[in-house]
């Protein structure tokens, strides 16, 4: 197996050691192009897993296409490292499944993974009980059963703002801001509001403790400050979990792949390639240029190394936090543009910790104010050792976990008492190719931007789960967006083939 350069680890003994993982993802020649190709059929920038569905689907449907990408390896914001001394999987970013994924499940069919799942939380050792640490109640420690209950009263207090758990402002969350249900001016009008503004019309409704809890929560799901990140965005995740919140844990932290992320992402890329697929890892896009006056190769693609490729359309998968490194020509529309000036607001933390002793891979536990503010047991590694999960919000101002190690295990410590022995991790905030986590948006983004955003740009279409229709910041979401424009992109090669008369080709 191949090794990358991404990546974190830091251990006593040695410090901090940045990439040299075994992952994968990593694929190997780095670059497979060949002469006489040109103008390809399609370019993919990008190679997670908004990329890899689009060049998959494309390259199966017999087009000519070429994957460049920036890093050493396939995954984007979803890969998995092996642990050198514990041969444990370290999922870095993306993590979790649910069949109420539907692109996920149907691509986990298709290789036939289905069942190939482990379950995150493991009961029964010494530490089975939750840890309760939020400013404005003294600490305690209380079952998870009773945990779920004091959360679950908050979250379904703070988005229940139309009487019916949302039901009635987000019934159809595949389509928030145009369905038969609700007129868009009334869904325009409450994503305006922040998660701060709601959680301060019901925290006389609430305990100290439930107040805690919840901020904490929401801090770990949007990546940010409650005062910008918006509130639909949860209205919508609540509408999401079948607008329960006894779905929280199911569908968000429970089913993990048993082979890794890395090893799903591989299985398309793989098909990819024996349809034919070109690529080039190591790659970076700086500019990508429409020209409609050219017949062919329309579109050109420049790369660092001031390589240029051509092909008949692009499909752009570059996150929504760097899409402005990009010089776009023609310029993007003045609203995508300010769009993509703003970008989103999730710069979360994710931390692996290896520590001594298997009794804390039962716990589980919340501490705010914390640079990680949640902490969980996620399994125990071959040597005997506990495997903690830590969340962080936006800690950018108070720490920089690769330069600061010390930082990361006195956090984890003050969560629990515990012996860190090593941390594995991935910054995605410092990260040149991500720029923060999956997106989350400030109040009044979806409303301004969502269906700019999902808009081509000429020859160039547009495919992130950062502006997904449904699963947005999710893998799903990553996996429709580029579905889509696959679609798109075939449609019209199809109709240049007719136009040009040349035989239907699948
Ligand atoms: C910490 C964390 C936890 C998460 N947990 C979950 C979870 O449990 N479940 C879930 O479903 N989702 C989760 N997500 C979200 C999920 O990982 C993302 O939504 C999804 O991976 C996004 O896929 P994408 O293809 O849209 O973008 P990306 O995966 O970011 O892919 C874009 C690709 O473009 C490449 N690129 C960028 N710039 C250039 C350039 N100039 N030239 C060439 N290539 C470039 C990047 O290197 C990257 O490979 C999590 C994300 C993070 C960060």
């Amino acid at each position: 197996m191949y090794r990358t350069t991404d990546g974190y680890t830091w251990t006593k003994a040695q410090g901090t050691k940045k990439g040299g993982f075994r992952c994968r993802g990593v694929i190997e020649p780095a670059s497979k192009t060949s002469d006489g190709i040109e103008p390809y059929d399609v370019i993919v920038v990008g190679a997670g897993y908004a990329g890899l569905r689009a060049a998959r689907d494309l390259a199966t449907s017999n087009r000519s296409v070429l994957l460049l990408e920036a890093r050493d390896r396939i995954g984007g914001r979803t890969y998995t490292v092996e642990g050198d001394d514990d041969g444990f999987l370290y999922e870095m970013g993306g993590t979790y499944v649910t069949h109420h994924f539907g692109y996920v499940l149907a691509e986990l069919q298709r290789y036939k993974m289905e069942r190939d799942l482990i379950v995150s939380h493991e009961s029964g050792h010494a530490n089975d009980y939750y840890t309760l640490n939020v400013e404005g109640a003294p600490r305690r420690n209380l079952s998870h059963e009773e945990a779920a209950k004091l959360t679950t009263r908050a979250w379904d207090l703070f988005v229940d703002i139309d009487g019916a758990g949302c039901r009635k402002v987000c019934p159809l969350p595949q389509s928030q801001l145009d369905n038969i249900m609700i007129p868009r001016e009334e869904v325009e009008a409450i994503d305006k509001r922040s998660c701060l503004d709601r959680i301060n019309e019901i925290k006389h409704l609430l305990t100290a403790e439930e107040v805690g809890v919840l901020s904490t929560v929401i801090m770990l799901v949007t990546g940010g400050k409650l005062e910008n990140s918006s509130l639909w965005e949860c209205i919508r995740s609540h509408a999401l979990l079948t607008h329960s919140s006894d779905n929280f844990a199911e569908l968000w932290t429970t089913y993990k792949l048993r082979e890794g992320q890395s090893a799903f992402a591989r299985r398309i890329f793989e098909e990819a390639a024996e349809f034919g697929l070109e690529w080039a890892f190591n790659t970076p896009v700086v500019s990508i240029r429409d020209d409609p006056g050219k017949t062919r190769g329309r579109v050109q693609v420049t790369t660092a190394n001031n390589e240029v490729f051509s092909a008949h359309r692009v499909i752009c998968t570059i996150p929504l936090n760097i899409l402005k490194t990009i010089e776009f020509n023609p310029p993007l529309s003045a609203v995508r543009q300010e769009a993509v000036d703003l970008g989103h607001i999730n710069f979360m933390t994710k931390i692996h910790a290896v520590v001594e002793g298997d009794g804390l891979a039962s716990w589980n536990g919340v501490r705010s104010p914390g640079y990680i503010a949640q902490g969980y047991g996620d399994g125990v590694t071959s040597k005997g050792f506990s495997h903690i999960v830590g969340f962080g919000g936006d800690e950018r101002e108070n720490f920089t976990p690769e330069k600061e190690p010390e930082k990361v295990v006195a956090a984890f410590e003050a969560m629990h008492p515990m012996k860190v022995e090593k941390t594995v991790f991935h910054n995605w905030c410092t990260d040149p190719w991500a720029n923060g986590g999956p997106a989350w948006w400030a109040p009044e983004y979806m409303s301004k931007y969502q269906d700019e955003l999902q808009k081509r740009h000429g020859a160039i279409f547009f495919a992130s789960g950062d502006w997904a229709h449904t699963w947005r910041a999710s893998i799903d979401g990553a996996l429709e967006q580029g579905s889509l424009c696959a679609i798109d992109a075939l449609r019209e090669l199809h109709q240049m083939d007719k136009a040009n008369n040349r035989p239907y080709r699948l």
